[in-house]
């Protein structure tokens, strides 16, 4: 019989730094490349108008066309869900929080007497796109809710400065104030290096080096851990810390924003002039990869998307990091896939 799951992570938001909406030429620049497409691969001739039509293509799409095309990474900040056997976790509050808050409130609508209305908030560090959603997360409104929130003490006084209605910042950037998100249980403080338990899920933390500093997560639960490190930038690759920090895990998802050349200024990214990244508390693709694989986790993940980087330009630099992981497995002389890599995108659904 299969192991029951420790740990079920849905992508709220994926991107660094800034939302990316698309643009809406990008939009239809993916309509003609989807056409194109399917055309090309002789796809539509099958196609009649009729009762089920949405089905078949939908199903067409899916199966001829890369998500890149057909759909989207997506462009919300910091935002990612984890469920336990015992408890819900949420690990940054960039604008990703915004749309997890609408699906739990349905979800725990739905549930009626039966929802557990529990949640825990992890906070990596108080930068814009990790915790600007904050006041956007709709559950925070509704008093038989209740959210504890965990984070660096200068992360949750940054929240209680901008949202506190005693504070001289208060309205300031957003309308709400604390005295309205009633389900606002508890601040918890933490540092790097300390652990705790939230349920069955033992938690522990890592220093990062970041411009303000910031915190990774580590969680265990049955034999099974995830570690979510951004954001980051490299000294040393493999960074040996980190790469304790995160050892064995079966998920990292990490900062690795740029590749070497853009970090260097050799390249820009997107339509933006290429200049140095140097400083700017973030890594390269490559040094991740170092780090990954010395810590032999199973599967990595490359977050903290540039925003400067569209959906074409990320399915490239996923097959760039594919590339190197099986280089660096090569190098060291591991075998082939014995660790998986991937740029995830918002919706992705991973069971532990
Ligand atoms: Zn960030
Ligand atoms: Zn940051």
């Amino acid at each position: 019989m299969s192991q029951p799951a420790a740990f079920t992570i849905t992508y709220w938001g994926t991107t660094g730094t800034f939302g990316n909406a698309l643009l809406p030429g990008e939009v239809t620049d993916k309509v003609v490349a989807a056409i194109r497409q399917l055309v090309e691969g002789g796809n539509l001739q099958q196609l009649r108008a009729g009762p089920g039509l949405d089905d078949t293509i939908r199903a067409l799409i899916e199966q001829e066309l890369p998500l890149h095309v057909r759909s989207t990474y997506g462009g919300n900040t910091t935002c990612i869900e984890v469920q336990t056997p015992d408890a819900l976790i949420i690990i940054d509050c960039g604008s990703g929080f915004r749309e997890l808050g609408i699906a739990l409130a349905a979800r725990w609508k739905a549930q009626g007497d039966a929802a557990d209305r529990t949640a825990h908030v992890l906070i990596s560090h108080s930068h814009m796109d990790h915790t600007f959603g904050t006041p956007f997360f709709t559950p925070y409104y509704n008093r038989a809710n209740t959210v504890s929130v965990w984070g660096p003490k200068v992360a949750l006084d940054s929240l209680t400065a901008v949202l506190n209605p005693d504070s001289a910042l208060s309205r300031i950037y957003f309308p709400p104030t604390y005295d309205l998100l009633q389900a606002l249980n508890e601040f918890c403080p933490v540092t790097a290096g300390e652990s705790w338990q939230i349920g069955s899920t033992h938690i522990s933390t890592h220093g990062l080096n970041h411009p303000g500093g910031a915190l990774a997560y580590r969680l265990e639960n049955a034999g099974r851990i995830f570690v979510f490190a951004t954001d980051h930038e490299h000294v040393v690759a493999p960074d040996p810390a980190l790469a304790d920090f995160a050892r064995g895990a079966d998920l990292l998802y990490i900062d690795g924003q740029y590749t070497r050349a853009e970090y260097e200024g050799r390249e820009g990214i997107g339509d933006e002039l290429p200049t140095s990244r140097q400083g700017w508390g973030h890594s390269t693709v490559e040094d991740c990869v170092k780090t990954a694989v010395a810590a032999e986790v199973r599967r990595l993940h490359i977050g903290h998307r540039d925003p400067n980087r569209g959906d074409q330009h990320t399915a490239d630099f996923e097959a760039y990091l594919r590339r190197l992981i099986r280089e660096e497995l090569l190098h060291l002389s591991r075998p082939d896939g014995s660790c998986e890599a991937a740029v995830p995108h918002e919706g992705l659904r991973i069971v532990l």
